[in-house]
C-alpha cells in the first residue's frame, strides 16, 4: 500500500477500502534492502533472513483497520508498490467504480476461504496457512481423499488466487499456473 488516506485521491480511497498487499493475501513477506534494516527493525518490525534477503512476514504487523502504522517511515518496497489494479486504474484502463468492484469481490473470496484457514488456529499469511492445510491433508491416513468440504475449500482457494493473479499479482508473482 502507497497510500495515506490523509489525501482524499481516487488512488488513496482505492487502497484505503482494500489493503490485501498488507494483510497477508497477496503476499507472504515484504523484503527489506540492507541500508534500511536498522531503521525498519528500530519500528519495530520482526525481521528474519531468508534466502538470502531480509524480510518481514505478512500480515504486516504495523496493519491496522486498513491503515499503516508507520506510513511516514515505511519501507522502499512498500512505498514503491503499486499493485496491477491501481496501476491500471491510475493510467485510465480500469475506471476507478470498477476497480472498486474487484477490490470488494477480492475480498468477498477471501472471506469464503477465511472460516477454512483459520480452522487450526495457525497464523501468517492466507497462502502460508493454505500450504499448511495442504500438508495436513495430505499426511491423513486416506491419503489423497479429500472430504467434501475440503474439496470445495480447493476449488475457493483456486478461484480466490486465479482472481488475485489475474488482476492484482503481476505476471511475475502469479500463484496459479494457466494450462
Ligand atoms: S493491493 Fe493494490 S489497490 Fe489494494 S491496497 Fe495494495 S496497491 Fe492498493
Ligand atoms: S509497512 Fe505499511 S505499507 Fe508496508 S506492508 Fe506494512 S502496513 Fe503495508
Amino acid at each position: 500500500m502507497d497510500r495515506t488516506p490523509a489525501e482524499a485521491s481516487p488512488s488513496n480511497i482505492l487502497c484505503a477500502s482494500c489493503g490485501l498487499c498488507c494483510n497477508g493475501v497477496l503476499f507472504d513477506w515484504v523484503p527489506v534492502a540492507d541500508e534500511e534494516v536498522a531503521q525498519i527493525g528500530r519500528l519495530g518490525f520482526d525481521l528474519a533472513k531468508e534466502d538470502g534477503e531480509t524480510r518481514f512476514s505478512q500480515p504486516c504487523p504495523m496493519f491496522d483497520g486498513c491503515r499503516c502504522t508507520v506510513y511516514a517511515d515505511r519501507p522502499a518496497r512498500c512505498r514503491a508498490y503499486r499493485c496491477e489494479l491501481l496501476k491500471k486504474a491510475e493510467a485510465g484502463e480500469v475506471a476507478f467504480p470498477d476497480a472498486m468492484r474487484l477490490v470488494a469481490e477480492a475480498k468477498a473470496l477471501v472471506d469464503q476461504v477465511r472460516p477454512q484457514t483459520e480452522s487450526n488456529g495457525q497464523a501468517g499469511s492466507l497462502g502460508k496457512r493454505w500450504a499448511i492445510l495442504f500438508k495436513e491433508w495430505q499426511s491423513k491416513p486416506a491419503a489423497g481423499r479429500m472430504d467434501e468440504a475440503e474439496s470445495r475449500f480447493l476449488l475457493q482457494m483456486t478461484a480466490l488466487n486465479r482472481f488475485l493473479d489475474k488482476h492484482f499479482r503481476h505476471e511475475n508473482q502469479r500463484r496459479v499456473m494457466e494450462e
